[in-house]
């Protein structure tokens, strides 16, 4: 038998019992004629002890031991003399009778503790090192909760789980798609999905009604902070359902999600904010509500007083920072760097401090009177104390820059607790999005999305306006999930092609199926995925999503403990009927 118990097991109530204990070597510690050895499984630290006095020949064998051999040790529960609270079975120690190495280890190429002196890239490497790590063990075990989570949350509520095709024909979320060859029709390639969209539409109509996966995407996409060539996703959708219905649902597996894993229970329901909204006041399609600092548009107050950036301007919009009226020139300069970042294109910051006594001081007092500063202030309802940032220039653009001076006067103010979770729905998307490269309109969401019913006249003249039945889960500032109602009538479904650019011979080709489908009682149907990934990277307080994948892949895309991707012998070429083309450049 390798074990009795695992390394986290026995307490003080298991004094005197002979034990079997196999695992790790954590650390082996020699304190004159004893040698004390950590003993670590996924469960716990044991400690273990060899005593030179009365087994002289097996505490040897103890001192020779390296870190990371894997060992089985027979001994005897007894109390500590002195405890280690911090460990849970700090109380006890074992008294070794027996030690077989079952297999030794070469000495690590990083230190497995909780601190660990390796970069990210090595850690990847030796992933399998890596998880052996309380922290990433912990993250692995945090998602298995969350996945858990979520299939007795969908499971109670009538929710099926069906499996999809990995190799199918392109998906329309909007990324490159991987691709993958067929060596039984040369020349010709499956698509691996960048979601599971079109087959659970086809679930509904199928008759499923209440249909969920748990499952892989794969999206081609240039590399972009925190993003994976392949992810997960909750994947969902209900047949017979409005917008409303769906985010009850859906706020309902938020609630068990947080109350289950994290027992966090949230009051009353999520916020509800329109798109529109959110873009005016924060700037963001995923504000983060942790914090307010709500931005304010100022044209009304601020132009026509000859200060000339001003003036031009569309757009004249600020923060208010609360207590921050005693920044120095260092500090203001830094932030006007900041906005100046090329990523952020603001061309500069006007700052107006409202000083304790009820003064006003301004980058701008040369155009501005006291009464002019105040009344600015009385937009945001600043206090004395704080200060005022404005970015002007053209609309977008400046929400964009204040969007992330906002995030950033949060982020230095404290103000983005990990440890705090605030959730919205963001809705009322616009169903499309104009694309200035190459002249038309692309789907906001995905072509699948259905216009607001009253917002539907638009749609020949005034495309851009038309609202679509679209949301999004946000939590902290990030995306967490989003999906919409969607078009269930073929006639419809081809205006919206035939907005999207596509032609019908093009539509048919690529979603023929999907049309064909429709003809044959469509039920009504909507839904949504979200990011599994994001979503335990979150309530694990990662900052990266690599940090709750069991074998991410690197910032480059690459796994580089398999090294893929990889060449493949000329002979599988071959077979698939492709050749590679040499490079000359
Ligand atoms: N397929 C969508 C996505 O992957 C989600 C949805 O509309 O349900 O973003």
């Amino acid at each position: 038998m390798y074990r009795t118990h695992h390394c986290g097991a026995l307490r003080i109530d298991d004094v005197n019992k002979k034990v079997t204990l196999s695992g790790w070597v954590q650390r082996v510690r020699k304190l004159g004629g004893m040698t004390f050895i950590d003993l670590r499984d996924r469960y716990g630290i044991t400690q273990l002890v060899f005593d030179m006095e009365t087994n002289a020949a097996l505490a040897e064998q103890a001192n020779k031991l390296g870190r990371e051999f894997v060992v089985r040790v027979e001994g005897t529960v007894v109390e500590r003399t002195s405890k280690n609270p911090d460990l849970p079975t700090g109380d006890i120690e074992i008294i070794i009778e027996k030690l077989d190495i079952i297999k030794a280890s070469e000495v690590p190429p990083f230190t497995i503790e909780d601190e660990s002196d390796g970069g990210e890239e090595l850690r990847m490497k030796y992933r399998y090192l890596d998880i052996r790590r309380n922290p990433v063990k912990d993250a692995l075990i945090l998602r298995h909760k969350v996945a858990k989570a979520v299939r007795n949350y969908l499971d109670d509520n009538d929710f099926v789980e069906a499996e999809t095709p990995y190799l199918i024909k392109s998906t329309p979320e909007g990324a490159r798609d991987f691709v993958v060859p067929s060596r039984l029709s040369p020349g010709e390639f499956y698509a691996l999905p960048q979601s599971p969209q079109v087959f659970k539409q086809l679930f509904m109509v199928g008759g499923l009604d209440r249909y969920y996966q748990i499952v892989k995407c794969f999206r081609d996409e240039d590399f972009r902070a925190d993003r994976q060539p392949e992810f997960t996703q909750i994947d969902c959708e209900m047949s017979f359902v409005t917008q409303d219905e769906v985010i009850k649902m859906f706020s309902g597996m938020a609630k068990y999600i947080f109350k289950t894993v994290k027992g966090i229970e949230f009051e009353g329901d999520f916020p509800v904010m329109t798109y529109e909204e959110a873009m005016n006041s924060y700037g963001s399609d995923k504000p983060d509500l942790r914090f307010g600092m709500k931005i304010h548009q100022l044209n009304s107050v601020a132009q026509g007083k000859g200060f000339k950036v001003f003036d031009d301007a569309e757009y004249i919009g600020g923060i208010c920072a609360e207590a921050c009226a005693n920044y120095s020139r260092k500090q203001l300069d830094k932030l006007i760097d900041f906005v100046k970042k090329p990523q952020i294109g603001a061309k500069g910051l006007v700052y107006v401090k409202y000083n304790e006594d009820g003064s006003f001081k301004s980058s701008v007092d040369k155009f501005y009177s006291q009464d002019d500063l105040k009344k600015w202030a009385e937009v945001f309802g600043a206090k004395p104390g704080d200060l005022i940032l404005l970015i002007s220039g053209e609309k977008n653009n400046s929400l964009n820059a204040l969007n992330e001076l906002r995030l950033e006067m949060g982020e230095r103010l404290g103000l983005r607790d990990k440890n705090k979770f605030v959730a919205l729905w963001v809705v009322d998307f616009p169903l499309l999005e104009w694309d200035e490269e190459s002249k038309r309109f692309h789907a906001m969401h995905h072509p699948f999305t259905s216009p607001k019913e009253e917002d539907m006249h638009l749609l020949d003249t005034e495309a851009e306006k038309v609202r679509a039945n679209a949301y999004d889960f946000v939590i902290n500032g990030v995306e967490i999930g989003g999906g919409s109602i969607r078009i269930f009538d073929n006639k419809l479904q081809h205006k919206m092609f035939d907005l999207l650019g596509f032609t019908p011979e093009e539509a048919e080709a690529q979603f023929g199926f999907l049309m064909e489908a429709f003809k044959y009682g469509a039920p009504p149907h909507g839904g949504a995925a979200f990011g599994l990934d994001r979503w335990v990277a979150l309530l694990n307080g990662s900052d990266s999503i690599r940090d709750v994948i069991a074998f991410p892949k690197n910032n480059a895309g690459r796994d580089i403990m398999m090294d893929a991707p990889a060449p493949v012998a000329k002979e599988q070429l071959e077979e698939l009927s492709l050749s590679i083309r040499q490079n000359k450049e």
